[in-house]
């Protein structure tokens, strides 16, 4: 048993990040200043998008890209069943009803062909639009999904939480940033403290659509507006107008200062996931109870989590806690959620989905961890199916 577990994610904050956290309390602005414009400019240049929109975390970017794209009582959208509830609340919230679409056995990403299924046997206009997760970090090819979002009308939201700095390629060969707008409508990414960029809480919503985009801005405060192209009057130097029912989901200057000081270390976090995912790779191979996640040439893997399958995973779960690793599941499906068994999903609807659950483990991954904590955590895994690490 170590002193200090190790967990499955941990943020990293530097010198350079305190600096410029205590700058920026020591500044005119503690939020609603210039460091909210400046994250969003950065973000959206890193992304390679036209608009990014902060907000105070990805659960409200959810939220109000959900509200700009139009989601409302009676509409119904298909969302993936491994993530975070979040990822289908936001349909929730606006009063829509949320379809689950089961997985792709190998990626655990939702499975275009079962989408596709689920689209051709109900009337078109059935669904309005899909929330799709990059999930783990292994981003979607949005060609594909494009392409049947088109053919059926559909927008897309893409939940790329997991997946800032991934690339897919596509059927040119161009290699296509998750969140550069170009195939989904909404991109949105989270900064709690477990993901790649930490500002403790806080989101981002990218879009190249300047109608979204000035929904989400008006929806992220309180559907306020100053901007004098959009008043109905004016009636002076301090009018606003309240134009919709919007919410205070603003990030505060303090959280977008120190996401500006992550940002500039968000490919070097993600070099260093590529490396850690490479040592697992090869430290487990040789274990045939172990399956590691699928890989891809084509894509660049964000490696949020480390997901492995073994046949008894509370057995190793448990194991692992009583020797100081915190290995996390990621996720119980969320359709067999209390909340979403209301709606009559009930098990065996997913089949994938279910089976991937009964298997998963996530292992420690965040770009601090060290070689020394790692090959602790193989050699513990090696012991545990009896298997001396290295033979
Ligand atoms: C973390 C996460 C969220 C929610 O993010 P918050 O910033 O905590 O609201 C939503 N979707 C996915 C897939 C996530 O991993």
């Amino acid at each position: 048993m170590r002193d200090k577990p190790i967990p499955y994610g941990r943020q990293h904050i530097t010198d350079e990040d305190v600096a410029a956290v205590v700058e920026t309390l020591r500044s005119d602005y503690l939020t609603q200043g210039p460091k909210i414009k400046e994250f969003e400019d950065k973000f959206a240049s890193y992304v390679g998008t036209k608009y990014a929109v902060a907000v105070n975390n990805a659960t409200a970017g959810l939220h109000i890209a959900a509200k700009a794209l139009g989601v409302g009582p009676g509409q119904r959208v298909i969302v993936t069943p491994i993530t975070f509830a979040a990822s289908a609340n936001c349909i929730k919230y606006c009063g829509g009803d949320v379809e689950f679409c089961d997985i792709d056995p190998d990626t655990f990403l939702m499975d275009s062909s079962r989408l596709r299924s689920i689209l051709e046997s109900n009337p078109k206009g059935t669904f309005a639009g899909i929330v799709i997760v990059d999930f783990a970090g292994y981003p979607h090819n949005l060609e594909e999904f494009r392409q049947i979002a088109d053919e059926f009308g559909l927008w897309i939201i893409e939940d790329a939480c997991h997946a800032p700095g991934a690339w897919w390629t596509d059927s040119q060969g161009r290699k296509q940033l998750t969140g550069n707008s170009l195939w989904a409508d909404c991109t949105v990414f989270s900064f709690h403290p477990v993901k790649h960029i930490a500002t403790g809480e806080g989101g981002m919503v990218t879009t190249d659509n300047p109608d979204l985009y000035q929904k989400l801005e008006l929806y992220r405060t309180h559907g306020i507006t100053r901007d004098p192209n959009l008043l109905t009057h004016n009636d002076g130097g301090w009018y606003y107008e309240m134009q919709e029912l919007g919410f205070n989901y603003r990030l505060t200057d303090i959280q977008a200062a120190l996401g500006i000081s992550q940002l500039s270390r968000a490919d070097a976090g993600i070099a260093r996931r590529q490396e850690i995912a490479r040592r697992y790779d090869r430290g487990l191979a040789n274990l045939p109870m172990v399956k590691t996640p699928f890989r891809a040439d084509d894509i660049l893997h964000a490696f949020h989590l480390y997901v492995i399958q073994v046949p008894d995973r509370k057995a190793l779960y448990d194991f692992l806690r009583s020797e100081g690793i915190l290995a996390q599941v990621h996720y119980a499906p969320v359709h067999l959620m209390p909340y979403y068994r209301r709606d009559g999903w009930k098990d065996g609807d997913l089949p994938v989905a279910e089976n991937y659950y009964r298997h998963c483990l996530s292992l420690p991954m965040f770009p601090t961890l060290t070689d020394e904590e790692q090959d602790y955590v193989i050699e513990k895994i090696h012991e545990f199916f009896n298997h001396p690490a290295g033979t």
